[in-house]
């Protein structure tokens, strides 16, 4: 594959300092081709660029641009397929799962964002013989930091936004997966967006992405990541008072109420647990189950993990792949080996070692779902980010103790309730400190809808009315009538 280059001013180009890095596929090991590796030089030019393209994308109507935003989205449904394979390529996933979810998403997050604008009305307020109009401009140039986990997912569900209330962009994806960003970019440059308002920067995060926080021009951070960055973007953005969203990590309470219909959620659970090898900030990864009926769930959710089909992604019947990298997957085994030091009982699973998959590359990242019990729901494993193919089960006496104990973390960014009586399952779900709960269901997502964490898990609010709020400064103008 030809090298992924930086896109600076609608031009493709090496780091200034024409260094690079390599980007690997997790599942065979191998290097996919070279990435700029840059440094604030290069974050320096895409910022210029992006300030002087500003005014004059600022100053289009909404509807030209929200027809870019059409555009967008009609050439990446176009190419939905090679952004399915590129996708699965640089993160290990499947591609049946790239195909329906990544490749999907990207194409709904610009579609969404464009139909949504058009459903806007102008607001104002009466009062006092005077009429308030509330007035939205773009922030100017803003700055989107986005993971590797759904790498175009989440910088489409940024970009889309950003574009759309006229700001002008610096974007860095992860180090891990730029493939699909730089096919945006490729895309942007076919439609010949303005030379400036989409700008790429590739390369570490603490040279990329610590640039373009710190950068004083740069007047929006909507960061997606860890909450140990998230810290460190936290604290140096706001010296400068910029304006900030942060995504941040997630320990995912997934609550399973006496009267849960078990054979009929069992997929569901199994899908909340284990999409994309549990790398999704929105999977489950605590388990807990009313002590009534703990032991028939554990024997039927050992059985639905096990039939999962883990190993090539490249093959359409693969359900599981790799994880994202060698190194996640020794952090993802440490912390299996301290869950059984804490006391926990492999149900089923294990490290690379004791459970290896069988039929994939030795070079490969891969990790079998892997299912603790047994574990106090204090304990380190039980409330620590794993971000990986690991679940604990917890048994509780009563929904006191459930709420209790899904509350019993620094994060609060999902959940989800499973009942056979949906208002108890409302109910419980005003109990749980977290941004998002489903009730007998996961990952159906409104894009109209508050998506955000509370506690260790965020700050704002991304989605429909919330993502344009934070990507323009709302401004009141105050006329007195005559
Ligand atoms: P990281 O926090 O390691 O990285 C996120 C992004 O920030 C990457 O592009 C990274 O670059 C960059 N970065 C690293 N250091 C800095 C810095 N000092 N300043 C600015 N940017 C920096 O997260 P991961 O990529 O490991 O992603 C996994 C995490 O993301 C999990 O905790 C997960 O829960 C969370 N997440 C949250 C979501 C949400 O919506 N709340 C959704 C998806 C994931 P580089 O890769 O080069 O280090």
């Amino acid at each position: 594959m030809e090298p992924v280059l930086n896109y600076i001013n609608g031009t493709f180009q090496p780091a200034a300092s024409g260094h690079t890095l390599e980007t690997v596929n997790p599942a065979t090991g191998q290097v996919i081709t070279t990435v700029p590796r840059s440094a604030a030089r290069d974050v320096a030019d895409a910022t210029q660029a992006a300030k002087a393209a500003a005014p004059a994308w600022g100053a289009r109507t909404m509807e030209e641009r929200i027809e870019w935003l059409e555009r967008i989205a009609d050439a990446l449904e176009a190419e939905a397929e090679t952004v399915a394979q590129l996708e699965s390529l640089d993160t290990g996933k499947p591609i049946a799962l790239a195909r329906r979810v990544d490749a999907a998403r990207s194409v709904a997050n610009f579609r969404f964002f464009a139909t949504y604008a058009r459903e806007q009305t102008v607001q104002t307020f009466t009062a006092h013989g005077a009429i308030n109009h509330v007035h939205r401009s773009p922030v100017g140039v803003v700055g989107l930091i986005t993971p590797w986990n759904l790498p175009l997912y989440l910088l489409s569900w940024k970009v889309a936004p950003a574009l759309l209330m006229g700001n002008t962009i610096v974007a860095k994806p992860s180090e891990l997966t730029p493939l699909t960003a730089d096919f945006l970019a490729k895309t942007l440059d076919r439609l010949e967006l303005p030379p400036g308002v989409f700008n790429l920067v590739h390369g570490y995060g603490p040279d990329v992405g610590q640039a373009i926080v710190e950068h004083p021009d740069i007047r929006a951070i909507s960061f997606t990541g860890g909450t140990a960055t998230g810290k460190i973007v936290a604290a140096t953005a706001a010296p400068m008072f910029k304006k900030l969203s942060l995504e941040l990590g997630g320990k995912n309470a997934t609550v399973v109420l006496d009267d849960a219909p078990l054979d009929d959620i069992m997929d569901g659970l199994v899908r909340a647990s284990f999409t994309n090898s549990g790398q999704v900030c929105l999977c489950g990864s605590r388990i807990l189950v009313d002590a009534s009926i703990y032991e028939t769930f554990a024997t039927k959710f050992v059985s639905a993990v096990e039939a999962l089909t883990v190993g090539d992604p490249t093959l359409d019947e693969t359900q599981m792949g790799s994880v994202i990298s060698k190194d996640h997957q020794a952090k993802v085994e440490s912390y299996i080996r301290l869950g059984l030091e804490e006391g926990g009982v492999l149900l089923t699973g294990g490290t690379s070692e004791t459970a290896p998959v069988d039929g994939v590359s030795t070079e490969g990242a891969f990790l079998r779902p892997t299912v603790l019990a047994n574990l106090d729901a204090s304990c380190r494993t039980a409330t620590e980010e794993i971000f990986g193919p690991v679940v604990t089960l917890h048994a509780f006496a009563n929904e006191e103790e459930a709420v209790a104990m899904a509350n019993n973390t620094e994060y609060g960014l999902a959940g989800s309730v499973w009942t056979a009586d949906t208002a108890r399952g409302h109910a419980f779900a005003q109990r749980m400190e977290t941004g998002i709960v489903w009730v007998n269901t996961w990952l159906n997502r409104d894009l109209r809808t508050p998506f955000g964490g509370v506690k260790q898990s965020g700050v704002g609010r991304e989605g429909g009315a919330w993502s344009m709020g934070f990507f323009s400064e709302i401004t009141n103008i105050c006329v007195q009538q005559p």
